[in-house]
Parts: structure tokens; sequence; C-alpha cells
């Protein structure tokens, strides 16, 4: 598929892990290799459906993606990531992230968070509004739309497939204020290393056709009835998470504050590259997983295995990820 608006592909994608410096040493993960996207293997419906407390949650996947799997923790040795990776009966090579895009119906509002990576990013992701369609939703039903960051995979499928409309145009679009200054500063794509330069490309691309329209929020905003954003950053720096209320359940809205389903909760401390304040992301992972496991709060994240709710359990100095386990 030619676009193009297409910003970054799998290929692209690859080369920034392989860069030296900026990601690490994926060049030793023999990523080359790798054979080509099993991109046409047919999925049941990515939708998953519960209850919290009198809301109704569906957990809607926008498809998968591919990165080098040395992203997931740049301050570690090559062979130690390996077996690390490998004991857990995981690709060596490649990271897949799921993508578990959170629907909450409220009563009063439809509120979904993050947009996918449309068309523009990997062929296997860009599946968000199909698996919306499956799970009984149209995108004009959307009244809100909470953007965690600006990275691709969550904010680039903002615009439909002909590049003029809003995905959800009946939505009220709201992202950090933080988030929405640092990708939009006039000299951000010009600041940033080539490799990167993509991204910030993406996240202006993404913002302006609504810049005039989107709330930007700070710490502590109730974006409808039980729906609270907190400001986690670190991964990006104005990166927001979701906390979810009713009755006596609460869910953490985690974004990509707590990124991977083993890494992020064993070893909290390890950076993946992709973190953009890797000290402070390690503090906000941290303090998050210490509210969710001392609070029993369940944990959405969007990078989880499908469909990515679980909870936090403590284990020695860190914590294990328990998904959890429902009637079907
Ligand atoms: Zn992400």
């Amino acid at each position: 598929m030619t676009r193009s608006t297409k910003l970054l592909d799998r290929r692209d994608v690859l080369k920034i892990g392989a860069g030296a410096g900026v990601l690490g040493a994926s060049a030793h993960f023999g990523i080359a290799a790798r054979p080509a996207f099993a991109a046409d293997f047919e999925q049941a419906p990515g939708f998953f459906r519960f209850a919290l407390g009198e809301m109704t949650v569906t957990i809607v996947s926008d498809g998968h993606l591919e990165i080098p799997a040395s992203v997931v923790a740049s301050n570690i040795g090559v062979d130690e990531l390996r077996s690390y990776l490998s004991a857990r009966f995981l690709d060596t090579d490649i990271n897949y992230g799921h993508t578990n895009h959170v629907l909450i119906e409220t009563g009063e509002d439809l509120v979904l968070v993050d947009v996918g990576s449309g068309e523009r990013f990997q062929p296997t992701a860009g599946k968000l509004v199909e698996n919306l369609d499956l799970a009984g939703y149209a995108p004009e039903d959307v009244t809100k739309v909470v953007l965690t960051h600006a990275h691709p995979d969550h904010v680039w499928g903002m615009l439909d497939e002909f590049e003029d409309d809003l995905r959800f145009p009946e939505a009220e679009h709201i992202v950090g204020a933080a988030e929405f200054d640092w990708w939009m500063a006039a000299d951000r794509v010009a600041s940033l290393p080539d490799d990167l330069k993509p991204f910030a490309v993406g996240a202006q691309k993404s913002f302006e056709p609504i810049a005039d329209r989107l709330v930007k929020a700070t710490d502590g905003l109730d974006v409808a009835p039980g729906c609270r954003l907190i400001a986690t950053p670190g991964h990006t720096p104005g990166h927001m998470s979701l906390i979810v209320e009713s009755g006596d359940q609460t869910m953490l809205v985690a974004g990509d504050a707590i990124n991977h389903g083993y890494v992020a909760f064993e070893h909290p401390d390890w950076r993946p590259a992709f973190d953009f304040d890797k000290d402070l992301a390690v503090a906000t992972r941290k303090r998050l997983l210490e509210m969710c496991a001392s609070d029993r709060m369940l944990i959405s994240a969007y990078h989880l295995p499908f469909p990515g709710v679980g909870h936090a359990a403590r284990a020695g100095q860190a914590y294990r990820y328990m998904p959890a386990l429902w009637r079907w």
C-alpha cells in the first residue's frame, strides 16, 4: 500500500530499532532475518466486554504491532534480556504489542481511550473501527475521546481513510496540555534525531485538524462522570492515564505508563527505549503499580496481552501481572 501520507512502515520502525544510540542493541537480535508480517491471519472479533460497577466497559483491539524485542529494556544486556524473554516463552526478536482500547459507557457518555494508528503505521493495526462495529458501536456514538499520549499507535488514527475527516466526528477530544505543547512546539521536529522526526510529524498532523477544539487537560480533570485524568509523565512528557470509578470498583487505564505484561511488572525499573524520560517513567510506573496493588485496583494497559485487563500483585520487591478471569 503506497500512501502519500504514510509516515512510517515496519521497515522504518525496524531501522529505528536498529539505530545506534537511540533504541539500543536491536542489531544483535537478528531483526533483519525475520519473515514478513503474518497480516493475513483471520482472527475472531477483537473485543471483550465487562461490567465495572454501573458502567459497561468494552476493550476493543486495534490489531497488534511488531517492534524489535530489544526496545522493551534498553538498559539490560542483550543476553540477559534474551534469556528473560525466552524463559517466559516470548519471541526474543520481535515484541508483539497488543492494542487495547478502553471504551466506557458511563450512562451519559461513551468514552474512548486513544484512536489507534489507522492505516499509517503497521499493516497489522488499524482495526479499531472494524472491531468497534463488531462490538456494536459506530464512530459517531463516541462522545469523548481521551488521548493518553501522541505516539503513532495512539493518535495516528485521528483522521479517517480519506484523511480529511475526524474518525470520531461527534466526540470532544481531550489530551494532556503538556503533551500537546511538547509535540506542537515550533522547533520540535528539528530538535529530534532523524529517526524520531516522523513521530513529531505524525503527532502534529494528528493534532492540527482539531487544535482549536482540543480540550487540554491537567491533572485531576473529570472528563465524564466517574472518569478522571491523572498526570503520568515519563513515557512521554505529558502522558495521561484515566481512573474509572463506579460503585465499589475502580480501574486504572494506564496507556503506556505500564507497557509490557511481564517487564513492567517484574522489572519496573527496566527502561523501555520508547520511554522519553526514563527515570520519570520508572517513578511513574512504580507509583501506579503500588497504587493498584494496595487498592486492589483493576489495571488496563494498552500493550498488555489482549484484552489487557488484570491486577498487579506484589512479588518480592516488584509485582506480578495477574490477568483477570471472569465469566465469559
Ligand atoms: Zn503505545
